[in-house]
């Protein structure tokens, strides 16, 4: 049987039939048909040189032209495409030719039919990937846009507060002022107000200056300012500082001498207090009356790490990552108490992330462990604070490896 001169006189019987079963109405009969009419010639061509790659090119293009909907969809694939044509070459074959040419003839298309299938396959699943890529890039870009405007509008609103937090401050301390010469019983009666305007002031002021704090970390725009500190000292005054609100749940908190507790290294004073002030906060917050909060922590080679250990809730596994994200808080905002050193009192979800971008800044990290969370039982969390072991200045650092590298220089050495 000659399959080149069987295939031509199937020809029209076959374009006529494959036009049907893939066209779904008349204008894509129409633009379907120069396609078929290629898609038969390249056969032709692949079975004239015995080269099945011929038909590559229509099929690349056949692939890669669908949309992403296609692509996603079940039905619509090349392959089921493949699949139908080959379908109407066996029914032309076999209404036109005797059973057993008609067998013959698609025994001898089979290799091509087989390259056929395998490569468009091949290109459908690189397609799908290409367009899952692309789809999660879109996502991606999408998240950073996202988070763009969140850290955009935390300086915004930040900003925005300061002034009339600023005026209300300013106008509550005058009118304190002007209660002085006033009759002692008005007094007695308004300073009481007063004060609670005080106290709602400073903590808006608080949540100020941390959504602040969150902006600069967001911007990459937190400056330490360096100075030799003693992390022994910075937790004794912060028991100093938190002492009555101790006292007041019930609380215990033990801070144990390490080496490294009692050793100078450089860091921004102020910004570490601002870290271990919230950790113990927390901890204040989230173990229940009568429990034990401590610090320790060890000396490693070129680090020093602090454990801020509780005996309060726990954070359950899935949640230990989050946290150290802004509003990373966890559960109910409703549920929350709300009050500064409340038991499960709630704040805005910034003192971790603060805390974290305050360590890394420093070339640190921070990360938490417990066993899960239950109310009940309360396993415990600790937090380890990883703080490399600064004993110059860092620009001093920089300094001296510049020094080294001048030396090499001068030399003509390679560093
Ligand atoms: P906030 O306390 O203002 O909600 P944080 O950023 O300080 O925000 O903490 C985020 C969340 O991490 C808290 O809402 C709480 O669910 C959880 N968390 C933090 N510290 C502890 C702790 N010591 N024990 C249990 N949960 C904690």
């Amino acid at each position: 049987m000659n399959v080149v001169q069987t295939l031509k006189d199937l020809y029209p019987d076959w374009l006529e039939a494959a036009s049907d079963a893939l066209a779904q109405g008349d204008t894509t009969r129409q633009s379907l048909r120069p396609q078929l009419e290629r898609f038969y010639e390249l056969l032709l061509q692949s079975v004239e040189t015995e080269d099945p790659t011929w038909l590559d090119s229509i099929l690349y293009l056949w692939v890669w032209s669908q949309t992403v909907t296609d692509l996603n969809s079940e039905d619509i694939t090349i392959i089921g495409a493949l699949q139908a044509l080959l379908d109407t070459m066996l029914d032309v074959a076999r209404a036109r030719l005797t059973e057993a040419e008609a067998l013959q003839l698609m025994e001898a298309l089979r290799p091509y039919w087989f390259h056929m299938m395998e490569y468009a396959a091949n290109q459908e699943m690189r397609a799908r990937l290409d367009h899952t890529v692309a789809e999660l890039e879109r996502i991606q870009r999408e998240l950073e846009r996202l988070d763009k405007s969140k850290s955009d509008f935390i300086s915004v609103a930040a900003h925005e507060l300061k002034t009339p937090l600023t005026l209300i401050e300013g106008y509550a301390a005058m009118l304190r002022d002007a209660l002085e010469p006033i009759d002692p019983q008005l007094k007695s009666q308004i300073a009481p107000m007063l004060e609670g305007i005080f106290r709602g002031s400073e903590r808006i002021r608080e949540i100020v200056d941390d959504l602040t704090d969150v902006s600069l970390i967001d911007n990459n725009m937190l400056k330490l300012a360096y100075q030799p500190v003693w992390l022994g000292q910075i937790f004794r005054a912060l028991a100093d500082e938190l002492a009555p609100v101790l006292e007041e749940r019930h609380l215990t908190l033990k801070i144990h001498r390490f080496p490294g507790s009692e050793r100078m290294i450089f860091g921004d004073l102020e910004r570490l207090r601002q870290v271990f002030r919230n950790l113990l906060t927390n901890a204040i917050k989230y173990t229940p009356d009568g429990g034990k909060i401590t610090i320790d922590g060890r000396l490693l080679p070129g680090f020093i790490e602090v454990r801020v250990s509780d005996t309060g809730i726990g954070i359950a596994p899935e949640d230990q990552q989050r946290i150290f994200d802004k509003f990373g808080r966890v559960g109910d905002p409703r549920t929350h108490s709300s009050g500064k050193t409340r038991f499960k009192g709630g704040g805005p979800g910034l003192g971790l992330p603060i805390a974290k971008g305050i360590v890394e800044a420093h070339g640190g990290s921070i990360w938490v462990e417990s066993p899960g969370y239950d109310e009940e039982k309360c396993p415990g969390s600790t937090f380890h604070v990883l703080l490399p072991l600064r004993e110059e200045q860092p620009d001093a650092e920089k300094g001296s490896l510049f020094a080294k590298l001048a030396a090499y220089i001068k030399k003509g050495e390679q560093p």
